[in-house]
This record gives C-alpha cells, structure tokens and sequence, in this order.
C-alpha cells in the first residue's frame, strides 16, 4: 500500500499516544538517567505495562501495510528522550534480526524471551561489530563450528559496541561459518539466556545516549544447541554452496535487510532533531534581547526556518524509504541510506543550532538540548556511518566498485 502523508486514525493515535508516554515519562526522567548512566529498568517496566514494550506492540506497528507506523512510533519516543527511548528500542535490533533470518520455529521459541514480561521485562542485544570489523563487517573474526556429534554449534570471538551488550536474555550473534567466503560465509545465532562462557567486563562509558547500556561481550567456546542457527542447517549448507560456487545473492539480501531497519534509525534520529528545534523556538519566543523577543531577529528566525524545512525533508526520505521497504519495492538509489543519512545530519545540524540559539543555557545541563547535541552525534555512526551510506548510494547510482 503506498503511503499518504495524510495520517490514517490509527496511526494518528498511535502518534499521540507514544507522544504522551515521552512527554510524561521519558522527558521528565531524562536529565536523571543520563547523569546516572544505568540502564533504566522502571522506565522499561512502565512501557512494558502500557503495552508499548513488547512483542505484542512491535507485532501491531510492523504490520501497518503502509510501512509508516514504524517511524511514526520512532520519532515520537526519540523526541522524548533518546537513551531512555534505545534501552525500550535497542531490543527490536535482535528481534530484526529473528525476524530477516528465522524460521516460524524460532520466531515463536526465542521473540517472547527477547521482552519478557511487564513484570519481569528482558532487552536483548544484537552483536555483530567488533574491535576489527566496523564498518568493515565481511573482516568479522568471530567463528561458529558446527559439532555434528552434538549438534551443537560452539561460538567464539569478541563482539564491541553492544548495545544491552551482557545484561541481555537473549543474545544474537553474527559469526564466520566459512571466513574465506566473506560476509557471504556468515551466520546469524541466538544464544539463548544462561548460556555459559558469555562474559561481559567492560561496559562502555559514552559522550550520550547515556541511559542505554553499551558494552563489550565475549564469547569463549560458547555451545548452542543445533536450532539456534536462525534460518536452519540445511538453508545455511544450500548457501554456503552457492556462495562457494559464486553464484550467490546474500550482499543482496543483507542489504535489503539494512533498507528495512535504516529508515527505523533515521526516524530515531528525526525524533532529537524535532525535539531539539522545538525547544529552541519556544524559547526563542521567550527570550528577550535588545528590546525584542530573539524570533523577531531575522537571524535565529532564518535558522529556525531552516531546521524546520530541513526536519520536514529528511521526514519525507524516511518515510518514502520505510514504505518502499515495507512493500518490498526495489531500493535503486540505496533509499534506505538516503534517508539515515539525512536524518543523522540533520539530527546533529539541529541539536547544534538549538544549543547556540539558547546561548549560555544551550550550554548548561539546566535545559536538554545540550543532552540532545551528545545523543544526536550517534546518528552519523552506529548503523552504518555517514560516509559507509554515502558508499552505498554512490554504489547505487553510479554502479562503480567503491570500497
Ligand atoms: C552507542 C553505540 C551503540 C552501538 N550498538 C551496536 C549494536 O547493538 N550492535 C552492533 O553490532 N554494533 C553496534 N555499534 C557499533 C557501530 O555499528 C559501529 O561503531 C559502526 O558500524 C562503525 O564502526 P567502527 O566504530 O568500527 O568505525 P570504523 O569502521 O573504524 O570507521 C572509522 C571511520 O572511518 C570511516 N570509514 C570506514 N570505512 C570507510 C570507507 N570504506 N570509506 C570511507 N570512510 C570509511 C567511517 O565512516 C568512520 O568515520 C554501536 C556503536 C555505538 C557507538
């Protein structure tokens, strides 16, 4: 179904009733859980009690046909607070990622775990980049052998960056079945809840999104039974052998997989720029300087225009990218990268102009848009950064070989 940029009821009041979560909840508890720099367990319980957390809501928003419900949610729990609204989102990376490689089976086995309950609410952690494989990830070092007399596979390698990264229930890792095959070698692997040889000893202390757990994660000869491969044994060897004879369509598949989840990041990152550009005009309205509210200083007023068409451009690449994704139209132009890479350099455009419109107290932690200039700089990095985006669009309409 293509999308109308005239919301339908449902997704209106999906809008208005996340927005009222982040307005009551996450933007009150924000400054607190930044400066604490805990996973904010409560605040995760809270969502999972309104039916916001969970596998049930997440089901609801991905079926919209229109593909626009996604962002929608997005946009508003970012405006709200971005590390408290990742430690409710960064569960849906794993459970992305069940969904693009499971089977029914495994869906229905490891997708409730992800989120527990309300009373007992779990986040899970997706793990593919590590200390030598960033952007790079066909260099990944973590391998899976498969023990047939066990029919078990045992993991191992080091995994960086995690987001829920060792306070997880449910881990899904990325590791090399055959390294000489590249990223076409890989595998997807949940590790199920209790699994011994995980460890996690360095949790990582960051410039923001400080409310979302990020950290490091080991995994030493870790055995997983044979079903926690995502997609099953026998797809695996029929790719494997493809691959092996090059005549395989995996980078195709995995990017496909990055145009569904970069226009969920993109909208994430549109929720801090639309958070930060509001506060800065509101206060604008307030703040008086030379006898004059600073709105009636064509110079903030030119910025603010300029944020507001800016926000309102990227907006429309996420959601035409979220929609194609959704109805499974080809991304020619790399859509998907167009649209995290605006909105993660509007994000940061914004957040940056609305701490210098407040002047002093843009820079004081009295008012949030500072906390929205630290978490905004994500948005050019995780998910692939800016210049991997840029790669993949150049890639795209130029059909030349960049690396
Ligand atoms: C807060 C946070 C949360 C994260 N959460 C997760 C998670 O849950 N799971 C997960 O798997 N990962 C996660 N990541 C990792 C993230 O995806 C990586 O940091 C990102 O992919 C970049 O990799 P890198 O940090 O190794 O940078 P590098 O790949 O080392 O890049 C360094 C610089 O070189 C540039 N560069 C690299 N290659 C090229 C090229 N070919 N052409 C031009 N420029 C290039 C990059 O753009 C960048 O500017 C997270 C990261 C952060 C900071």
């Amino acid at each position: 179904m293509v999308f109308s940029l005239t919301l339908s009821e449902e997704q209106c009041e999906l809008r208005d009733w996340v927005h009222g979560f982040a307005a009551d909840v996450l933007r009150p508890a924000a400054r607190e859980w930044d400066e604490a720099e805990q996973t904010p367990w409560p605040i995760i319980q809270e969502a999972a009690k309104i039916g916001l957390y969970g596998f049930e809501s997440l089901a609801e928003t991905w079926s919209d046909p229109t593909g626009l419900s996604l962002p929608i949610l997005n946009e508003e729990l970012f405006w709200g607070d971005a590390g408290l609204a990742m430690s409710i989102m960064g569960t849906s990376l794993a459970v992305a990622s069940i969904f693009a490689a499971g089977t029914g089976e495994q869906l229905a086995e490891w997708v409730p775990a992800c989120f527990g309950d309300a009373d007992e609410p779990q986040v899970a952690a997706f793990c593919t980049s590590e200390p030598d494989a960033g952007s790079d990830v066909s260099s990944m070092r973590t391998r899976a052998r498969y023990d047939e007399a066990s029919d078990e596979w045992i993991i191992s390698g080091q995994k960086a960056w995690i987001t829920n990264g060792g306070i997880a229930n449910i881990h899904v890792v990325t590791a090399a079945v055959e390294p000489d095959l590249g990223s076409r070698g890989q595998a997807a692997f949940v590790v199920p809840p209790g699994s011994r040889g995980v460890e996690s000893t360095r949790k990582i202390a960051k410039l923001g999104l400080r409310a979302s757990h990020t950290a490091d994660v080991f995994f030493d000869d870790v055995r997983v039974p044979g079903r926690c491969l995502l997609g099953g044994k026998e797809r695996l060897d029929r790719r494997l052998a493809a691959a092996r004879e090059g005549r395989s369509a995996r980078s195709q598949a995995a990017m496909a997989t990055f145009e569904v989840s970069r226009p969920t990041v993109g909208a994430q990152a549109l929720g801090i720029a639309r958070a930060a550009y509001e506060y800065a005009r509101d206060y604008a309205r307030e703040r008086v300087q030379f006898g004059r509210p600073l709105t009636e200083h064509q110079a903030i007023a030119f910025a603010l225009a300029d944020l507001h068409t800016e926000i309102d451009a990227a907006r429309l690449l996420v959601w035409r990218a979220a929609s194609m994704a959704r109805t499974d139209q080809p991304h020619t132009a790399g859509e998907g990268s167009m649209a995290k890479l605006k909105a993660g350099e509007v994000a940061v455009a914004a957040t940056e102009k609305a701490v210098q419109i407040l002047g002093g107290a843009g820079y004081s932690r009295e008012h949030p848009v500072e906390r929205m200039y630290r978490d905004a700089k994500l948005y050019t990095i995780f998910e692939g950064t800016s210049e991997i985006q840029r790669l993949v669009i150049a890639r795209a309409i130029t059909g030349a070989s960049l690396r």
